[in-house]
């Protein structure tokens, strides 16, 4: 593996990007503003490696921030890629692949008996929120600190002051009057959002909720919140939304409901079901469902979706983590780095907190339990920093902010994982 040398190529590309595109990226996170310094420019990418402009080589624990559990450039992934591609990229008509990658993830998800595809996850859950609100003729959104779902402008919406105060926009250009329909309560808390049932009671349309928060870091359910978020939302008639987009096909194959078994009215996907491409999905029950065009008045649409590249990477994607031994296998390589990490910083004596599902994990720089953003904020994000850098220096590429999930895909080998350990140990000492 390459270490040293300049990253004279990635920063005559960043020179260039930034002249022709805010802040020379497409996505903000990507910019590294959370850990100082500039950006690489990836290259390509192989199994669980990838490499950047100026060939150095890293093990990759981004892997596209979750799509990539196949690792880079799949060989039978590719293939089917090619072989669509070559048939034509998009027809703005209905084709094979959409059926079969519908029939996928309605074999794979019981509550979803019909889905509609899209083009991204900040589409399914703008979508999956239209069709609840039209639903139950009601207009307020619940939804939980520090979950994301996306950039569309309701859920684009910080926690007012108090749990029932209606939510302020976390952007501008987002109107006040689209932030008021939000109501941010904390992750994990049931009591919060019974108060604001009691308080709102009859104007809540849905509750949105990553099942595995991934976007705080990654912060799991507490033993019973799933189940008390279905039993209060069913008692009080309102749709629950599960936000599946990192976790669908990723902590099961039927996603944080499977795992937790607990079933929502409507599940949004993305990510993995695009296989690298750009996909989203939302599904649920018939009766629901069929209330979107063109059987029903809900709105929504795209002139590529259920494209058939994207549905080709898709369908190839959820056929390979079909085979049996899948999900052992990702949750005993999780365990693995997940232990390395534990005994790397016990050694080094940084305090570390350790939040893992499966194969996506969160090490928070803070000696504190992590259940919610409150407790997530707590983490020192400037030794999270130190410590990204000291892992970039040794060739393993983490997400380039503390508050984001470290993913293990099945490309990852034996050997990964030793030398991410080795890496750890040293960034770990090496650390102020
Ligand atoms: C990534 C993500 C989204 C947004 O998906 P995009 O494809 O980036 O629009 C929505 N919800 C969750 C939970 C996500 O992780």
């Amino acid at each position: 593996m390459k270490k040293a040398g300049s990253n004279e190529k990635s920063r005559w590309l960043f020179a260039r990007a930034r002249e022709v595109m805010p802040g020379g990226v497409n996505s903000p996170v990507r910019a590294f503003k959370a850990v100082g310094g500039q950006p690489l420019f990836i290259e390509r990418g192989s199994g669980s490696h990838i490499w950047d402009a100026d060939g150095k080589e890293y093990v990759d624990y981004v892997c596209s921030w979750g799509p990539l559990i196949l690792g880079h450039a799949h060989p039978k992934v590719v293939a089917a890629v090619s072989e669509a591609a070559a048939k034509g990229m998009s027809f703005g008509a209905p084709t094979r692949g959409e059926v079969e990658l519908a029939e996928a993830i309605c074999k794979a998800f019981p509550s979803i008996e019909m889905v509609r595809m899209v083009n991204s996850g900040t589409e399914a859950v703008m979508s999956a929120v239209r069709l609840a609100r039209a639903f139950t003729g009601k207009e307020k959104v619940v939804k939980f600190e520090g979950c994301y779902h996306g950039h569309s402008d309701g859920l684009l919406v910080k926690a007012g002051s108090g749990a029932t105060t209606l939510g302020i926009p976390d952007s501008p250009g987002v109107p006040t009057a689209f932030a008021e329909q939000t109501i941010s309560v904390p992750f994990n808390d049931i009591d919060s959002l019974a108060t604001v049932f009691d308080t709102l009671g009859d104007g809540i349309a849905c509750v949105v909720v990553e099942p595995v928060a991934g976007n705080m870091g990654v912060v799991p359910p507490k033993a019973g919140f799933l189940a008390d978020l279905r039993e209060l939302t069913h008692r009080r008639r309102v749709v629950l939304i599960f936000d599946e987009v990192i976790t669908g096909f990723r902590v099961a194959y039927g996603g944080a409901q499977e795992l937790f078994s607990v079933e929502p009215d409507l599940t949004c996907l993305g990510k993995i079901i695009g296989g690298g491409m750009p996909v989203g999905a939302y599904g649920g029950r018939r009766g629901m469902m069929e209330m979107v065009a063109p059987c029903g008045p809900v709105y929504q649409a795209g002139t590529l979706s259920g494209n058939p590249v994207a549905m080709a990477a898709g369908v190839e994607t959820l056929r390979i983590l079909c085979e049996p031994g899948t999900y052992e296998r990702l949750e005993e390589m999780g365990r693995k780095v997940e232990e390395g990490m534990i005994e790397a910083a016990r050694e080094a004596g940084v305090p570390i907190r350790l939040n893992r599902v499966g194969s996506m994990m969160t090490a928070f720089f803070t000696a504190g339990e992590v259940s919610d953003y409150a407790t997530a904020k707590a983490s020192d994000t400037a030794r999270y920093a130190e410590f990204f850098r000291g892992m970039l220096e040794r060739g393993v590429y983490l997400a380039p902010s503390q508050f984001e999930a470290a993913f293990i895909s099945l490309a990852h080998s034996k050997e990964d994982l030793e030398a991410t350990r080795e890496a750890a140990e040293e960034a770990f000492k090496g650390m102020p």
